[in-house]
């Protein structure tokens, strides 16, 4: 199955992510973590892309395209993968359609994961990352086991640089202006099933794995 989760930064894409990516055997592919483990190599790319990401600014299409899509052709991803953070333009969605159709294959379904900009702007302020593994910790609704530690690889957890109050702002417009037009483009394909990630966290898992098939419909 073909998964794309869709929705503002904090909304708690990577985390399902995460979680369905163990549960149906399929890789979770983000963007955002595909750019950042260039991000220190003294490349022209990896200037190119950070000169985007510290200002919360998208990369632009061409180079996002071709990094995702060369990951997608990994063996990996051949019977499926989980997109978070891509496509996040138009011309993006385009592109990865174009992909999958000369392949024979298509979106089967887009996880449109929600929130109110509060909610969101208040969960970004705490969140707390693994370096290493990407996992991610919330100063006031997951807290790792020991202090400011990562629970899986030990690693001191981080901020990332991008999620600074003013950058968060940022990040949220772009998403307004560049990627809310895609709920309409994968509406209009009969492809989204919308997601109110505000709820508790069991409330939105269990739509989630109704939503892909991992429970029966009628589960309550
Ligand atoms: P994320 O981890 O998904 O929030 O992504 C972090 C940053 O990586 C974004 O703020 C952008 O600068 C860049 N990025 C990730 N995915 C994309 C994308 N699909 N299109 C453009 N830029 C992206």
């Amino acid at each position: 199955m073909n998964i794309v989760l869709l929705g503002p930064p904090g909304a708690g894409k990577g985390t399902q992510a995460k979680r369905l990516s163990a549960l149906l055997g399929l890789p979770h592919v983000a963007s955002g973590d595909l750019f950042r483990a260039i991000l220190d190599e003294e490349t022209d790319l990896a200037r190119e892309v950070r000169s985007y990401m510290e200002r919360g600014a998208y990369v632009p299409d061409a180079l996002t395209i071709t990094a995702v899509l060369d990951r997608l052709s990994l063996p990996d991803a051949r019977e499926g993968f989980l997109l978070d953070g891509f496509p996040r333009t138009l011309p993006q969605a385009a592109a990865l359609d174009g992909w999958l159709v000369e392949r024979g294959r298509q979106v089967d379904r887009v996880l449109y994961i929600t929130a109110p900009a509060e909610v969101l702007v208040e969960r970004i302020a705490g969140r707390i990352v693994c370096p290493v593994c990407n996992t991610i910790y919330n100063l006031s609704t997951r807290l790792p086991k020991r202090d400011m530690v990562c629970d899986i690889e030990g690693a001191p957890l981080e901020r990332r640089s991008d999620e600074e109050p003013e950058i968060v702002r940022f990040r949220l417009q772009t998403y307004l202006r560049q990627t809310q037009p895609l709920v309409d483009y994968y509406r209009s394909a009969g492809k989204l099933v919308e997601v109110d990630g505000s709820r508790p966290m069991d409330e939105v898992t269990a739509r989630i794995d109704r939503s892909v098939g991992l429970v029966s419909e009628d589960a309550s």
